[in-house]
């Protein structure tokens, strides 16, 4: 299988999805069914998030294996730093390439329990994210991602600090980096030119969140910090009891999102998926059938 970076070095967009561990044995069906028709539409790749402790760690270890080896897909494995000396660091990134698992986001990830509270590393663990970055290079032949921030990370005092950290992981053997979610392609943009500016040309994959649900989408940008635009809320708000209709103008802002990022020049998509894949599919649909139809096509 070939590297990720070669395949975003190809030119064609990628498009990926965001999975979850999910806790119970519904959540699973639901997961497994939105896997299953995710497939054939064969995604570049397929993501599973990394839980913030315990069981669901064990979780996102099983379904990343599974998805390697009962589908086609190519899954990346995200892992944090949260929690784990370097030791079961490298168990755990022994594990995936046991499995054949050659892809990993790695993330530096947040205090349990409280996001936005104080980090403190794990007596023998690591800081940063760059490490991480060092400590999977260093253990076989990995393609690797990064976390990337539209509206900066909330821990960055400054736009410089937060671009200078952005680019020394990448500096530390990032292949590509994917985004926070975000509301407003300027924000993307912006960080791209500040990395380029910077003189770092790691591909930065923006996320695409679908807001068809009001109040799941407001406490997920409240969680990541993105600021929500205000006329989807109102219109959203105005739809909250006509889910039909709050479906399509979720679906509808994130396929404009998309396709505006994609004419400029973004090297792929990755959808958050909250294993469901109605609205993801929807949006990739639209945007594929935009960019693959001819040109006459797109004065309508
Ligand atoms: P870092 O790159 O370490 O950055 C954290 C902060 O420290 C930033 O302010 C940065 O500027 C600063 N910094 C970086 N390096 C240095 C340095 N050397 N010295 C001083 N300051 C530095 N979390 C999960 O728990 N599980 C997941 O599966 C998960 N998936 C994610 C997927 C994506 C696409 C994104 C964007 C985020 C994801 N997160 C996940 C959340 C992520 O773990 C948090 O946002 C976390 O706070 C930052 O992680 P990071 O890897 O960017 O950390």
């Amino acid at each position: 299988m070939s590297h990720l970076r070669e395949r975003l070095a190809s030119g064609a967009p990628s498009f990926s999805f965001e999975f979850f561990p999910p806790k119970t044995d519904a959540g699973e069906r639901v997961l497994w069914d939105a896997i299953r028709r995710i497939e054939a539409v064969a995604p570049t790749f397929v993501s599973v998030t990394y839980g913030a402790g315990g069981s669901s760690r064990e979780r996102t270890v099983a379904v990343t294996r599974r998805i390697a080896t009962d589908t086609t897909l190519r899954p990346v494995a995200h892992l944090t730093a949260v929690d784990h000396s370097v030791a079961e660091l490298r168990q755990i990134i022994g594990q995936y390439a046991d499995a054949g698992i050659r892809d990993v986001l790695a993330l530096r990830g947040d205090p349990p329990g409280d996001p936005g509270g104080p980090w403190a590393p794990h007596p023998q663990g690591l800081n940063h994210a760059d490490q991480l970055v060092r400590l999977v290079r260093s253990s076989g032949d990995f393609s690797i991602g990064v976390a990337a921030f539209p509206e900066r990370h909330p821990r960055s005092p400054d736009w410089e600090s937060d671009v200078r950290h952005f680019v020394a992981k990448c500096r530390a053997g990032a292949d590509y980096a994917i985004t926070q979610m975000f509301f407003d392609a300027e924000d993307y943009l912006r960080l791209r030119d500040r990395v380029a500016a910077a003189g770092c040309d790691t591909p930065i994959i923006p996320e695409i969140m679908p807001a068809t649900d009001v109040r799941q989408i407001r406490r997920f940008a409240e969680l990541s910090n993105a600021r929500f635009p205000a006329d989807l809320g109102l219109a959203l708000e105005a739809a909250r009891h006509d889910p039909a209709t709050a479906h399509r103008i979720g679906v509808d802002h994130a396929t404009a999102l998309a396709q505006r990022l994609l004419d400029e020049g973004a090297p792929g998509l990755h959808y958050i998926t909250l294993n469901r894949s109605t609205a993801t599919l929807e949006i990739h649909r639209n945007v594929h059938t935009s960019r693959s139809a001819p040109a006459h096509a797109a004065v309508h």
